[in-house]
Formats: C-alpha cells, sequence, structure tokens
C-alpha cells in the first residue's frame, strides 16, 4: 500500500518531532501494509517553511537512517502545499514539489474557505501541465456547506483526497458521512493517512480500507490503492464521472 500524505519528516512541521518519532511512524506504516510513503510537509505558513529543495535532502536523510534501522519503508518527496495566488510562479521557482516529482500537486484549503480565485488558480497550474489534488476537502467548511464548490473543481480536473482517519469517524460523525458521501459521489480519487504522530492522528488506512471493502466492496478499494500507484509512476489516474452530492434538507421538528 501507498500513503500519499504524512508528516513523517522529523522536527520541520507539525509532525513527526524528531527522528525517533520518525522512526516509531515509520514502523507503523509498515504494520499497517505500507512500503511506500510520500512525505509531506506544510511548506509555508506562518511557523514553518519548507521549499522543495530542503524537503529533498530531508526525505535522503531519513531514509538512510530507516535502512540503518532496517525498516523497510521507503520514503517519497513531497509537499502539502497551502493555497497561495502565486502558486504557478512558486512552481516555476522551485519552491513546489509535487508528489515525487510528478505533475501531481497536493494543495491545502484553510479549513474554513475556498479562496475565489482558486478555479483560475487550478486552470493556470493545469495549463502548466501540473494536476493539483485538494487534501482533505472533507474538512473544509465551505465545502461540507456547498459541496457544489468541490464538484465544479472535480469536474473541471481536479482530484481530491480524503483522510483515512475522516473515513474511520476520528474527526466525528458529520465528518465520517460527508466523506462517504464524497466516495459514492466519485469526488474523491486517493485515501491516505495524513498521519503526524502513532497517537492521536496516526495512520488509519487499514481501518478506512475495511469501512470501504464492507461498504462498497473490493472494487473500490482497488481503485482507491491503484490511484496512489499511478500517481507515483506519473500516469493517469481513473475517475469516474462525478456526481453533484444531493442537499440533505434539514427539517427541525419541535
Ligand atoms: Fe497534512
Amino acid at each position: 500500500m501507498i500513503d500519499l500524505h504524512c508528516h513523517i519528516l522529523p522536527g520541520i512541521d507539525d509532525g513527526a518531532r524528531d527522528l525517533s518519532e520518525s522512526v516509531k511512524m515509520a514502523k507503523k506504516a509498515v504494520e499497517q501494509g505500507i512500503h511506500t510513503i510520500v512525505a509531506t510537509p506544510h511548506h509555508l505558513n506562518n511557523r514553518y517553511e519548507n521549499p522543495k529543495k530542503s524537503i529533498i535532502d530531508r526525505v535522503r536523510e531519513l531514509n538512510k537512517a530507516l535502512r540503518e534501522e532496517k525498516i523497510d519503508l521507503n520514503v517519497l518527496p513531497g509537499q502539502e502545499t497551502r493555497i497561495y495566488g502565486e502558486l504557478v510562479e512558486g512552481f516555476e521557482n522551485g519552491e513546489i514539489l509535487p508528489i515525487d516529482q510528478t505533475q501531481y500537486v497536493l494543495v491545502e484549503f484553510s479549513s474554513t474557505h475556498v479562496p475565489r480565485y482558486t478555479e483560475k488558480l487550478f486552470y493556470d497550474l493545469q495549463m502548466k501541465g501540473l494536476v493539483p489534488v485538494i487534501v482533505h476537502p472533507e474538512r473544509n467548511q465551505e465545502i461540507i456547506e456547498n459541496p457544489e464548490v468541490l464538484y465544479k473543481l472535480v469536474d473541471k480536473g481536479t482530484l481530491t483526497q480524503v483522510t483515512a482517519a475522516s473515513i474511520c469517524g476520528d474527526f466525528g460523525k458529520k465528518i465520517k458521512s460527508f466523506s462517504l458521501k464524497l466516495v459514492e459521489a466519485n469526488l474523491t480519487h486517493f485515501i491516505a493517512s495524513d498521519a503526524h504522530n502513532t497517537s492521536n492522528r496516526t495512520f488509519k488506512m487499514r481501518e478506512a480500507f475495511d469501512i470501504v471493502q464492507a461498504k462498497y466492496g473490493n472494487d473500490m478499494v482497488y481503485l482507491f490503492q491503484e490511484n496512489a500507484e499511478i500517481v507515483i509512476e506519473g500516469g493517469h489516474v481513473f475517475k469516474e464521472v462525478p456526481e453533484r452530492i444531493k442537499k440533505k434538507r434539514f427539517f427541525n421538528i419541535f
């Protein structure tokens, strides 16, 4: 199994604090049946700054440490890029690091809204040959309230990645049920861990796939797992035609 989103690099964001925690996470990942992890530290925000070059160097160091510990896990370089207006320029300047230097860029929104310029920015990214992958859309307030925003982006070629722990209900019932709706409406293409540690934000990949298997069968599990493999190979992922999520009508009974 491949995990496309994980904060396993030591000491550079809110993920693993130090090398020993990275090693613990690596062991946990192997237990889950993961053989390849994309290290995706937060790119830029008030606290961190992780440009392409430094991530690649740190991934090399971590792989070396894992070999020494005899842990059979391959770490690939990636980045969780917070959306900003100059993302295309950032890519051209060598700041932005797509997953293992393929065309797939993990893009994060704030937890509350989707910037108005997103559609235009994603179009520009696609014109550069890049494919934006929205991470954890199921945890974005605006998307939860108005899934049409996500539908429009996916309809125009954007991909999305749901967090395994969301499917397991770790972020609450509402987020769990919305995650499953995204799966059912073909509005998501990957399941990844977004693991930050081995305690409260751990992998849950096995558990999430068990839920997907029980609800939708093996084919759906394979679809997600194969898509992750295709990303690493820089190929074209499988996409079913996206559907609109029907708005639930709430009736308050007093
Ligand atoms: Fe993340």
